[in-house]
């Protein structure tokens, strides 16, 4: 049985959780601990998929394709491991499975409660997810004293009554500065361990979330009145990357002292973490990379994207400095592009028809000006779309933004024509894609197969792919199972785009190979300028 460490959040939510969560895990991993990690989210989906972005952020996307909480991919990234979707629980996957149960008389007799019957299916799913592993990292979304998360507490405490020693729980809490007197107040979090107290748990860690270091006198504050040792009082405090996280959390004797907390003892071995931290913020070059999408005032939406590029960019010390671009601006104004000057252009993953003409112009944009590019899912159907247009397709379109479109270059992919529920059918997580030799796709990936992850129910329109392909379009990229485009690009230029989502695989020391490739190109557009200046 491994060990289990549980993550509360209290005060408020946004605090980084989930970021505490992995950098606890990194800080295990740096010691050559076995690390799993599951998130619970309590809401009643049954997963993130039919939520919206604005609500929720990205939909991470796991290699065996859930539709999961984007946690997962900070878990992915600090621990650098692969997790499934059973690595996140809802309460909707919860009660729907306690529900189902019930129907199919598995509880015959009983009175379904609760309490012992949804918290034993919690316990159930916890175990379940935890195979092989020394350490399972749970963190429990939202705030204490929310509604919703308490059967999950309620779990959590059962786990600890049966386990014993083996359990840790660890509470992150806001402690806020009053700004006239500069005062740092720990009432919030006071309340937050007493309502947590309230249902049974009692944490042996309290990380303080701040905004600058706390001071000793408010160590002792929360000592005294969390009921916690002050060596267990842990702090973070503002840094200008989350990746410093475990650094800021391991100095101050985190990992010595959950190690030893748990009876796992064994020194630090750090490897390049550090190194990335340094490479990500000693940057030598920035470049301005323009992000297009439709989702834009919630950065969020397109986390792993970021993450990615700036992976890529400690890879190759340049910093990049995104410029959000809105493409519903850019339907009114096309110009806004020229004014934004940036070095390369993403058009961004999405659904639907607002925006997607903005995004279309954005990618014309960078195939007749030459400004490198790089599309992903939406993004390279719609280059599908605007060069069908390019080469006489005037009307072109994909079926989801105009089902009566004369030329649907992109359409729904044949399965997915029989689809009638949308949670969870679209083609999702991975799928192994041959690169055509020769190409600059497999220049950049080095091989001629690969894996990524995939979310989506439209492709490109085989029937069109003669007329595009005698146009100057390359496909650059197959899936090897059945005759799907993968990838498309244009030779002659740095302009690629992708059906699969790259994003979700890149780490920390680990790049997408796009993503280099991509900002090694931003970096030579600029240079270009700057000697023309
Ligand atoms: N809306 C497109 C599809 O469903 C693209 C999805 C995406 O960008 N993830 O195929």
């Amino acid at each position: 049985m491994p060990k289990f460490i549980f993550v509360t959040g209290g005060v408020m939510s946004g605090l980084g959780k989930g970021v505490v969560a992995a950098s606890v895990g990194r800080i295990l991993r740096w010691r050559g601990i076995s690390v799993n990690a599951v998130k619970i989210d309590p809401y009643i989906n049954v997963d993130a998929g039919t939520m919206n972005p604005y609500a929720h952020g990205e939909v991470f996307v796991t290699y065996d394709g859930g539709e999961t909480d984007l946690d997962l991919g900070h878990y992915e990234r600090f621990l650098d491991i692969e997790l499934s979707r059973r690595n996140n629980i809802t309460s909707g996957q919860i009660y729907l499975s306690v529900i189902e149960k019930e129907r199919r008389g598995e509880y015959l007799g009983q009175t379904v409660q609760l309490i012992p019957h949804v918290t034993d299916e919690i316990k159930k799913r916890i175990f379940e997810s935890i195979a092989g592993h020394d350490v399972v990292i749970v963190e429990i979304g939202g705030t204490v004293g929310d509604y919703e998360q308490l059967p999950f507490l309620e779990a959590a405490r059962q786990i600890d009554l049966e386990l014993g020693g083996d359990v840790l729980f660890i509470h992150v809490a806001l402690v806020p500065v009053l700004r006239t007197t500069g005062e740092f107040k720990t009432k919030p979090l006071q309340h937050s361990v007493a309502e947590l107290r309230r249902y049974g748990i009692q944490p042996d860690v309290v990380v303080a979330r701040s905004e600058k270091p706390i001071d000793s006198t408010t160590v002792r504050k929360i000592s005294l009145f969390a009921h916690v040792p002050e060596g267990a009082i842990f702090n973070v405090y503002d840094v200008d990357t989350i990746y410093k996280v475990p650094i800021v959390l391991e100095r101050q004797g985190l990992g010595d002292y959950l190690a030893s907390r748990l009876g796992l003892a064994k020194s630090p071995e750090y490897g390049d973490w550090e190194k990335f931290v340094q490479r990500l913020t000693s940057p030598k070059f920035t470049v301005k990379l323009g992000m297009c999408g439709k989702y834009v005032e919630l950065p969020d939406a397109y986390l792993s994207i970021v993450e990615a590029a700036r992976h890529a960019g400690a890879a190759l010390e340049i910093k990049p400095e995104f410029v959000w671009i809105n493409s519903v601006d850019v339907e009114r104004d096309p110009d806004i592009l020229r004014k934004l000057d940036v070095d390369a252009l993403m058009v961004l993953p999405g659904f639907g028809v607002r925006g997607a003409e903005g995004m279309i112009e954005c990618i014309r944009y960078a195939r007749v000006e030459k400004i490198p590019f790089l599309g992903i899912c939406f993004g390279m159907q719609l280059a599908v779309v605007e060069f069908a247009r390019h080469v006489g397709l005037r009307e072109a379109n994909s079926t989801e933004l105009n089902s009566n479109t004369p030329h649907p270059v992109v359409h729904l992919a044949p399965e997915q024509r029989e689809v009638e529920t949308l949670g969870g059918t679209m083609i999702l997580g991975n799928r192994v894609v041959e690169l055509v030799p020769n190409t600059l796709a497999a220049e950049i990936y080095k091989t001629t197969s690969i894996v990524e992850r995939h979310r989506h129910r439209y492709e490109v329109n085989l029937h069109y792919l003669p007329k595009l392909t005698e146009g100057g379009l390359v496909v650059s990229g197959w899936r090897k199972d059945v005759k799907r485009v993968e990838i498309v690009e244009l030779p002659g230029q740095f302009f690629i785009a992708t059906q699969f989502h790259p994003e979700f695989k890149s780490r920390p020391t680990r790049p997408s190979p796009l993503f280099v490739a991509l900002l090694e190109a931003a970096r030579q557009t600029r240079q270009s300028s700057i000697s023309l200046a």
